[in-house]
């Protein structure tokens, strides 16, 4: 028998974001070394980045398989990815998506896999693959801290929520989305319908987290679906694969004091407002720190860095900062030893990086899942303190340059590095053993 005939063939199908895709990726890598055969399932526009970001030894271990989804006249197919794509049409794209339905269908009939790897985001593949009696794998990406307080507001709506650090209900951010949080029609129907396909899956949940940060909250998801949740974190892009991305200001960090500076991003989707964009830059430059700060519009909307920030701020800030347009070698600047600290939206793939690195966090969490992500690398982790906003959650300059102040130059600040020092070391000692434990539920199945 051929050795790929007799591995287990694996389809992975992550939901249509970069922050989504990535993990699926590492995972799809992490799985090819241990002996399974891998498909990849996407749309094409997102074929072709993770395309040119395989290395070629994946390329006979990892196949990728297209999935087209229906044109709708507002969403062209150059549209059929979130990377920069307007806000607004983030909703259309998930209907799309989920009209592709029969043809995930017909592609799961022809290469019949021995199990799905399915996102959170697409309820409604687990249905297709179950039609089908394909053994399905839930994995979420997003915090577990996300799932236990998703879960807990659909299964046991009156009973108290047990962590409170983690309890956004009257968090600036419910006030601001109310329909994501406070009504269970609307958004957290995604998750209602997750939970309840969960009867349509195998007694296993991947998530990518690791108890060294998360443990309580990993056990109460698995407590809530009666399923055993497996942490497969840290999954981040392996150093080697990045090794030969270069980048001017990797050069200029060279130059700067060991941990004298803070990287600032806001992820692979979000994009500040004006206000927001412009109390930043002031909070920088009352922090008297360096900084590097990657700065993105979206398609359509692209100006000049220049215009986009206040009068005379590049000029006032000189060789003291630094700024990016679009797209920044993140890793390779978190491992960066002049980086002190890290200004993050706390989209989930960020935060584990920074853990992974032992780099503090100065959490700026903007929308959806990142606030409970700040609260867990913050409150929960201890690697770092929340920016503090003014009236109805408002950025405001001086709670940014205070909050920079204290990670970068007091003794705050310390005690941060050394529990993100403290984590990144353990991390290192177990590597690879979640994997192993995935792996091996993976062959049990
Ligand atoms: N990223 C990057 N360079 C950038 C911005 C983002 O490499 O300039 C990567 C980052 O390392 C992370 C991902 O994009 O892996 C962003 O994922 P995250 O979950 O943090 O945020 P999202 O983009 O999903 O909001």
């Amino acid at each position: 028998m051929e050795a790929s005939e007799s591995r287990k063939k694996v389809l992975l199908f992550p939901w249509l974001a970069f922050g989504h895709i990535s993990p699926f990726l590492e995972l799809a890598k992490k799985l090819s070394q241990n002996n399974f055969q891998i498909y990849l399932c996407s749309s094409p526009i997102n074929l072709q980045s993770i395309h040119s970001k395989l290395p070629q030894s994946f390329s006979s271990s990892i196949n990728l398989v297209e999935l087209n989804l229906p044109s709708l006249p507002q969403l062209p197919p150059h549209m059929h990815s979130t990377n920069g794509l307007p806000l607004d049409l983030i909703s259309t794209l998930f209907k799309a998506f989920e009209m592709a339905a029969p043809e995930f269908s017909s592609i799961l009939h022809k290469l019949n896999p021995d199990l799905l790897i399915t996102d959170s985001f697409q309820p409604w593949a687990i249905q297709s693959a179950s039609s089908l009696n394909i053994p399905v794998i839930p994995f979420s990406v997003v915090g577990a801290a996300v799932l236990a307080h998703s879960i807990h507001y659909i299964l046991n709506p009156n009973i108290k929520f047990p962590f409170p650090e983690i309890d956004l209900m009257d968090h600036w951010i419910s006030k601001r989305h109310p329909d994501i949080f406070k009504n269970p029609d609307v958004s957290m129907n995604l998750f209602l319908q997750w939970v309840e396909n969960m009867k349509l899956c195998s007694d296993v949940v991947l998530a990518n987290s690791f108890t060294e940060i998360e443990g309580k909250y990993l056990d109460y998801v698995s407590e809530m679906l009666k399923k055993k949740v497996v942490p497969v974190g840290p999954l981040i892009v392996t150093a080697s694969d990045v090794a030969n991305e270069k980048s001017d200001v990797l050069d200029w960090l060279d130059k700067k004091q060991p941990k004298s500076t803070v990287y600032v991003s806001f992820g692979s989707e979000y994009y500040l407002s004006k206000e927001d964009r412009e109390e930043l830059a002031h909070g920088l430059e009352l922090s008297g720190a360096n900084f590097i700060w990657v700065i993105r519009f979206p398609k359509g909307d692209e100006m000049g860095i220049e215009e986009a920030l206040p009068e005379g701020f590049i000029e006032r800030i000189g060789e003291r900062g630094i700024l990016v347009d679009g797209w920044a070698p993140q890793l390779k600047i978190l491992k960066h030893s002049s980086i002190g600290g890290f200004v993050s939206h706390c989209g989930w793939n960020s935060v584990v990086e920074a853990v992974v690195h032992g780099v503090p966090i100065i959490a700026l969490p903007m929308q959806l899942d990142q606030p409970f992500h700040a609260r867990v690398a913050t409150a929960a982790a201890g690697i770092g303190v929340e920016v503090k906003r003014g009236v109805d959650g408002a950025v405001v300059r001086q709670g940014v340059a205070k909050a920079i102040k204290q990670v970068l130059f007091e003794k705050t600040g310390e005690d941060f590095k050394l529990k993100a020092k403290e984590i990144c070391e353990i991390l290192k000692d177990k590597e690879g053993q979640n994997i192993k434990t995935c792996v091996a539920e993976l062959h049990q199945l």
